[in-house]
């Protein structure tokens, strides 16, 4: 079945969905986007997604072509054309195409962003098996520019990252900025030692996760303590569990990093515990 895409105000079967060969998202990765998750035919933490979407656009001095309650409309209208259970819709808004390659950035008044949204369908998403097993990370140099707040199509190094750790037999990149952890390739990243949840602090540095907030509310609730601090390699390595967490793979054990095995190597009871509260927290929020 042909799955049935928006593009500018329309419903389209992928294979007729058009955009410019000007459009500076193709060009030159003037773009932003989201990624919801969708479990049980329903959209998990949409509103901190439109939150985050408003928030890349104004840093970017970009007008926000699209209401919230517009944005949630297209959302269910497209989880609902294309049957999704399990799975994502992928929003991105791109500055448009204008009539010529050109670094200035185009006049709003004549060049209307682009607005696509897609549906992908991923059966098996929240008993992913991946969480019975945990997932092995190396560490790269974290190289890329520094305004990683905002959330950009510019995914050239996160692809290389993941790319970087396929060939060394594991599954993402951990990146590292002056000694330090910043985040994974797609995803924030965390430790647990003791008694303490440990993650990096909000900044220009890393993105601010909605699921990372969410998981964050959901620890407190628990009682489980967070700190908020940098953290490295060596360190996690010697932590007693790791994990990650992004709106595709929730709360994701890490059971190696850099070929050193954590603990027994084998997922934690913390990140055990935080997957399956988050998972129900979320589900009762899904709208
Ligand atoms: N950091 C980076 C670099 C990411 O690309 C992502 C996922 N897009 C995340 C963190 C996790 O963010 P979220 O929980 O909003 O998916």
């Amino acid at each position: 079945m042909s799955r049935i895409v928006y593009v500018n105000g329309q419903y389209l079967p992928e294979a007729e969905a058009k955009v410019s060969i000007f459009d500076r998202g193709f060009l030159m990765a003037d773009g932003v986007y989201e990624v919801t998750s969708v479990l049980g035919g329903k959209l998990i933490d949409f509103d901190g997604h439109a939150v985050r979407l408003a928030r890349s656009l104004r840093e970017l001095e970009m007008e926000n072509p699209i209401s919230k309650e517009d944005l949630l409309q297209v959302h269910r209208e497209l989880v609902s054309r294309n049957g999704v259970e399990e799975g994502m819709v992928y929003l991105q808004i791109t500055r448009g195409a204008p009539e010529d390659r050109d670094f200035v950035f185009p006049d709003p008044e004549t060049t209307a962003p682009t607005v696509v949204l897609f549906t992908q369908n991923k059966p098996g998403l929240a008993n992913n098996p991946a969480a019975e097993k945990g997932i092995k990370v190396i560490s790269i140099d974290d190289i890329r520019w520094g305004r990683r707040d905002i959330k950009t199509v510019q995914l050239l190094y996160p692809s290389m990252g993941k790319m970087m750790a396929k060939k060394a037999g594991a599954d993402d990149a951990w990146m590292v900025q002056d000694g330090h952890v910043t985040e994974g390739t797609s995803n924030n990243a965390y430790i647990v030692k003791g008694h303490q949840i440990i993650t990096r602090g909000l900044s220009n540095d890393i993105l601010h996760g909605i699921t990372r907030a969410a998981v964050l509310r959901c620890a407190e609730e628990a009682q489980m303590e967070v700190v908020e601090r940098p953290f490295s390699i060596a360190e996690a390595q010697e932590a007693d569990e790791a994990f990650i967490t992004s709106a595709s793979t929730f709360v994701m054990p890490v059971v190696a990093i850099d070929e050193r095995k954590l603990g027994s190597g084998t997922p934690g009871p913390v990140a055990a515990r935080l997957r399956e509260i988050y998972l129900e927290e979320s589900l009762k929020q899904a709208i």
